[in-house]
């Protein structure tokens, strides 16, 4: 925890207790609040209220202070920080009270919660931090479980030709917004966890993000071999081997953390396969209370709640059963003797032969599973059909439950203006009802349009100033300035592109007809540009061949210097993308992708889509708020489909998308453009919205898990 530089007066003291909370992040008097405190350290520290409290100097505090305005919004700031943690008066206090005095423990090897907490890759984590957000506004009693990886996610950097680079940096623990958690008995708690035939300890850390608590498991104590010490460096970094003892660690390490710092939590959410060895602590936990087997795994079944993620098989753990039993060996306790039938949960052929797999642990443990969209939810039928083969696929306890985004988080300032003014007051309190979104058809275009042209301006600041960092410190080239997108023209027509560069998402596929596309970005008076960024997985290099690919057509004067790639994609490069580009460009290979939320995030700030129908986009579409790249057969071959749906690409951009985006009126408004950023966020924002999601969690999952009968033990 980081000490503030200076002496905070009385009038602000609470600044520090309000750094911490991530509470901030979302709510606007509180961003305010550090935002003007001192705008430059507000840049310099990619927006780190505590790492600004460490370095801010005592003049510009006393000038804060003076201020009577930034009193006020001090004390609105502390006042609804205050609100958020007291009130009663939730969502799920009116809707679902058999939750009052419950607790939903939900657990995720990742949580994108804000930039300055890097324990996050990609979409799962900023699913499970939006998640943690909403339960927040909602009142839902949520704890999150997961692990505070000292090194992270890794950074990237690309070289001249391309290459990615990955570094690791070492988190600075006092400028992260975390504390170690205590015990009811006020000492920090340290959870020993068995692995194989030694004990690894866990320290815990705290995150406050608002209402709900994260607790993160942390191995790298002066107790543990410096192997263990290890284990919770790195996010995905390791081998297979360092990963069981990952999961072994957040599944069984964190029932007994919670156990410890005295939580009982009714519902266990398990967020990806990765968490699902809390079964196997909770099993074990029943047994010694006396249960047998079968009615204490029926119990645990009963209140576990299980989400999957990925059609995609490298996305499920598997691992040798010689491996698990090998690093559960002190693990079992009174389910000893249980041992083969806790393992037959497990076991799954995916075609190489039986392997220990986590996701099929989950599926036979979870009473509630989903998928995260309807199409996903049809897919997992189709893949896990195996785990129940005496039940016809369409009675496979599989729903589906669609991915959202938090809409503080990702709705941009700009946008939030214009709809405050017309949607009404509490708009946002009431924004899952389609009605309330209804009135932005009445917005008028030139407010619309001037919100659009304003964060396409802020994305190309913010591009221009990257590269100008580059540049400065790093000495890049001319060409590389290029490619990272200087001659980017403020006024243009611009796609966006930023996801993991995997073989699956087809990061290249607008690349398959090169002069065709020259042709498209260059048209006198009709220019088009692309802005790309993504990261892709450090031990895929599948996925890095096809980032050199696209960085070397960044780098092709054929295109006129208009095409950037943007280094190092995370959730603050993300927010300028999704906010400041005109159209986001989505291409996987359907079915693969099995929700996305990019899109999501993108929509509601006005940026419509064009994509296949895959994920939500499948239901997300309505004809009228975006593109749907749809070629005219859907061909088993996979070179043979990547071609045709690149032809429908091309069409779709030369035929509608460039037209429309062009075609102004004599106040240099596109009218019919504007029609379709209306329409993208009046249909995206209720439905696509996190609100929406965790009610749905609420009454559907969480809520029949609470009443599940318990078996006399
Ligand atoms: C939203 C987000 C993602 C997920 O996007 P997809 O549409 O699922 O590809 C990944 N990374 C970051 C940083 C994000 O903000």
């Amino acid at each position: 925890m980081t000490t503030p530089s200076v002496q905070l007066p009385d009038r602000a003291g609470r600044l520090g207790e309000l750094a911490r909370d991530l509470w901030w992040s979302w709510n606007p008097p509180a961003r305010q609040v550090f935002r003007t405190l001192d705008y430059p350290l507000w840049r310099l520290t990619a927006h780190n209220p505590v790492r600004m409290l460490g370095l801010v100097q005592q003049a510009a505090v006393d000038a804060a202070v003076a201020d009577p305005r930034w009193l006020a919004m001090y004390d609105q700031a502390v006042t609804g920080l205050d609100a958020a943690h007291s009130a009663r008066a939730t969502w799920c206090a009116r809707e679902c009270p058999a939750l009052s005095g419950a607790t939903i423990a939900y657990f995720s090897a990742e949580f994108a919660l804000h930039q300055s907490l890097p324990i996050y890759a990609g979409g799962l984590g900023v699913l499970a931090g939006d998640h943690c957000k909403e339960a927040s506004d909602l009142g839902v009693p949520l704890v999150g479980v997961g692990f505070m990886y000292p090194q992270g996610y890794f950074h990237q950097s690309i070289t001249v030709d391309g290459w990615q680079q990955e570094t690791y940096e070492r988190l600075e623990w006092a400028d992260a917004p975390i504390e170690p958690a205590l015990t009811p008995d006020g000492v920090p708690c340290v959870t020993a966890v068995p692995l194989g035939n030694r004990t690894v300890l866990a320290a815990v850390w705290l995150v406050r993000v608002g209402r709900v608590t994260l607790y993160l498991l942390d191995t790298d104590l002066e107790e543990n071999a410096p192997w263990d010490r290890d284990l919770s460096a790195r996010l995905y970094g390791g081998d297979r081997e360092t990963r069981v003892q990952q999961e072994i660690i957040l599944g069984v390490g964190g029932v007994r953390v919670l156990r410890q710092l005295g939580i009982t939590p009714s519902v266990y959410h398990l967020n990806e396969g990765h968490a699902a060895f809390v079964v196997l602590q909770r099993i074990r936990d029943l047994c010694e209370r006396g249960m047998d087997y079968d009615a204490a795994l029926a119990q645990v079944r009963g209140t576990t709640v299980f989400t999957t993620h990925t059609p995609v098989a490298a996305g499920h753990d598997a691992f040798p059963f010689s491996t698990v039993e090998n690093y559960l060996a002190g693990a079992w306790g009174d389910l000893g003797p249980y041992r083969e039938r806790f393992l037959a949960l497990g076991h799954y052929d995916n075609g190489g032969g039986a392997m220990f797999n986590m996701t099929a642990l989950a599926l036979r443990s979870a009473g509630a599973v989903n998928g995260v969209s309807q199409l996903h939810r049809d897919v997992t039928k189709e893949m896990w059909q195996p785990i129940w083969p005496d039940t016809p696929r369409e009675q496979l306890p599989v729903r589906a439950l669609t991915n959202g985004i938090h809409v503080p988080t990702w709705l941009s300032a700009e946008m939030a203006a214009v709809l405050d003014r017309h949607l009404g007051p509490d708009w946002l309190q009431r924004h899952d009802d389609p009605a309330v979104c209804d009135a932005v058809l009445d917005v008028p275009d030139e407010e619309i349009w001037a919100a659009r042209q304003a964060l396409r301006t802020f994305l190309f600041q913010f591009i221009r100033e990257r590269a100008r960092e580059r540049w400065t410190h790093e000495g890049w080239s001319g060409t590389r300035l290029v490619a990272a997108g200087t001659m980017f023209d403020q006024n243009t027509l611009t796609l966006g592109f930023a996801r993991r560069f995997t073989a699956y998402k087809r990061p290249d596929l607008i690349f398959s007809d090169p002069d065709r596309l020259a042709r498209i970005l260059n048209a006198p008076g009709r220019q088009v540009q692309i802005v790309m960024a993504g990261k892709a997985h450090p031990a895929d290099d599948v996925g890095k061949h096809f980032l050199q690919r696209v960085y070397r057509h960044a780098l092709d004067p054929k295109f006129g210097g208009r095409i950037a790639f943007v280094d190092d994609y995370d959730l603050h490069v993300a927010h300028f993308l999704v906010q400041g580009c005109d159209v986001w460009l989505n291409n996987p290979r359907k079915p693969l992708e099995a929700s996305g939320t990019s899109g999501m995030k993108a929509a509601i700030n006005g940026t419509p889509n064009c994509s296949i129908g895959d994920g939500w986009w499948a239901e997300g579409f309505t004809g009228a708020n975006g593109w749907l790249i749809e070629g005219p057969t859907a061909s088993r071959e996979p070179g043979e489909q990547d071609w045709i749906d690149a032809q429908a690409l091309y069409a779709l951009l030369e035929e509608r998308i460039v037209p429309a985006f062009y075609a102004r009126d004599l106040h240099g408004v596109p009218r019919q453009w504007v029609q379709i950023v209306k329409e993208a966020i009046r249909t995206v924002l209720p439905r696509f919205s996190t609100r929406r999601m965790v009610k749905e969690y609420v009454r559907e999952m969480y809520g029949p898990a609470l009443r599940a009968p318990l078996p006399v033990a």
